[in-house]
């Protein structure tokens, strides 16, 4: 039993700085999708739950923001410590829980962590502006002040990250908040709002409210007139409720929602360096990303020789449990999500596409899917429009450049785009010609805690990390100054 495995871990939601079972004392399963055995049982948290969670964090929000800048960075810092060292615990509770390779939870942590420590040292960076107004007959003094209790709602696929990008800016700017993480994969944030306790947040500035019943004990938290912020990252669909649900309260509204990423290789492209990117956009997190190139848009000159670098590599990554050494493709989070990508691949083969590698779903316990590359694949098939999220490379040919970027921004999503070519000229026209909120040239990977991530379209609006995240959590209020 793999259970024996898990590092000590908290169960309990934490509301008010108490860690407590939920009321009425329901639980619900976190299993461990290598082999869908039950890890261990957390607090099924209620709407009364979600209720004392949200008068914690409104209580503690007068004092919390009086907290002097430096001391809300400390905590940060402390934190930021305590994560690094303990990389090894974390990382095996993660893997456990998600599925993937404990290698790339190492890789999560490292980034996750990032953000703790980036916003260490924002917290202190706060600041205003003072002015004379343009007649000379008064001051304008504009001040940051924060936005008051925020609701954090997140995904399974970084458990950590996802929750740091959000928690680390929040605490940086004086926000309190109640964070919901997914049901699938609680454990990493009961961990994380440990270590946050142990570095010092105050009681009632972070509340962690574990549920099954999601929806029904979201919504009275999102409607509550008290909350000032919803920030949510998961999928097109839900967040689209969410901002409907978002617009009594006239809430400040962040979403970082699904993707659908174009990866373009140009015919002048260094197809080694092109191969290499691949591995990341695609491979990084078994393809469970919001981030991962989900339709390769290949220069006929070089597709041939592309696709088949690409599934070579790809077609010999190890495949297991992650906990095993050396795997580098662990299974899927759970058995829905593996169906989906089976079907998106069979309809692709239906529709004319050839498996290059991959394709066929494993015998045997857990929800693993094969690194998979597709050529000769229709637009018509599901996968050039639906986010994949998972391990499967489907590759589309261009002749022309204009067709490239039109292919690329043909999609409902706009998050990230990836690039790959050798002239500065057409790199220029394609970054400044894509429809994304970040564009990766000649790299695979974008996710940075100094640099502002975000999407347009469907993907959501607003951005985590660099200068940009800490201002999500700020208001900006202008005080004139007359009587001079
Ligand atoms: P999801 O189903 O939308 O769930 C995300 C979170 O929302 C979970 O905590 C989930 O709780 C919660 N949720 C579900 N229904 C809700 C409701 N009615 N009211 C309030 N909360 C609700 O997405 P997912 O499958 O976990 O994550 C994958 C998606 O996230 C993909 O589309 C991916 O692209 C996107 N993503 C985007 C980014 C980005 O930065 N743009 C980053 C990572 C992932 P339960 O777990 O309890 O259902």
């Amino acid at each position: 039993m793999t259970s024996s495995a898990l590092p000590d871990v908290p169960t309990q939601l934490f509301i008010g700085g108490t860690w407590r079972d939920a009321s009425g004392g329901a639980t619900f399963a976190v299993e461990n999708p290598a082999d869908g055995s039950t890890l261990v049982e957390v607090a099924n948290g209620t709407v009364e739950d979600g209720k004392a969670a949200i008068d914690a964090a409104v209580a503690a929000q007068p004092d919390w923001a009086k907290v002097p800048p430096r001391d809300r960075g400390e905590i940060l810092r402390s934190a930021f410590e305590t994560v690094v060292d303990r990389a090894d615990e974390l990382a095996t509770i993660m893997t456990l829980e998600m599925g993937k390779p404990l290698s790339e939870s190492q890789a999560e942590i490292t980034y996750g962590a990032e953000f703790l420590r980036w916003f260490s040292e924002e917290a202190v960076r706060v600041s205003g502006r003072y002015s004379v107004a343009p007649n000379g007959a008064t001051r304008l003094l504009t001040l940051k002040q924060p936005v008051g209790p925020c609701l954090m709602i997140t995904p399974w696929n970084f458990p950590l990250a996802m929750g740091t990008r959000k928690i680390a800016p929040a605490i940086a700017a004086g926000c309190t908040m109640v964070v919901k993480p997914a049901g699938l994969t609680p454990l990493t944030m009961l961990w994380l709002a440990k270590v946050l306790e142990e570095s010092g947040v105050p009681e009632g500035v972070l509340n962690v409210v574990t549920t099954k019943s999601t929806g029904e004990v979201m919504e009275p938290i999102i409607r509550d007139p008290r909350l000032r912020k919803l920030t949510f990252t998961g999928s097109t669909e839900v967040g689209r409720s969410l901002v409907e649900q978002s617009a009594e309260g006239l809430l400040r509204v962040s979403m970082e929602l699904g993707g659908n990423a174009p990866f373009l290789v140009f015919a002048d492209a260094d197809v080694d360096a092109a191969v290499e990117g691949a591995m990341l956009a695609k491979m990084r997190n078994i393809g469970e990303a919001c981030t991962a190139a989900n339709r390769f848009i290949v220069h006929a000159d070089v597709a041939e020789e592309f696709s088949s670098k690409l599934a070579e590599r790809m077609g010999a990554l190890k495949i297991g449990p992650g906990l095993e050494d050396d795997v580098k493709v662990g299974p899927l989070v759970e058995e829905k999500q593996r169906d989906k990508v089976a079907e998106l691949v069979d309809d692709a083969v239906e529709k004319g596409a050839t498996v290059v590698t991959g394709g066929q779903v494993p015998d045997g316990p857990g929800w693993f899917y094969p690194p998979t590359v597709l050529t000769d694949v229709p637009l018509s098939a599901k996968v050039s429009t639906e986010e994949i999220f998972g391990p499967v490379a489907p590759i589309f040919t261009f002749t022309d450049d204009d067709d490239a970027i039109r292919m690329a921004n043909d999609t409902e999503y706009g998050l990230v785009a990836y690039a790959f070519t050798t002239d500065y000229a057409r790199a220029v026209k394609v970054y400044e010609g894509l429809e994304t909120g970040m564009v990766g040239m000649n790299q695979g990977i974008v996710s940075n805690p100094a640099a502002p991530f975000g999407g347009v379209k469907a993907s959501g609006f607003g951005r985590e990390g660099g200068a940009e995240g800490i201002e999500e959590y700020l208001e900006t209020k202008y005080v004139g100054l007359g009587g001079l």
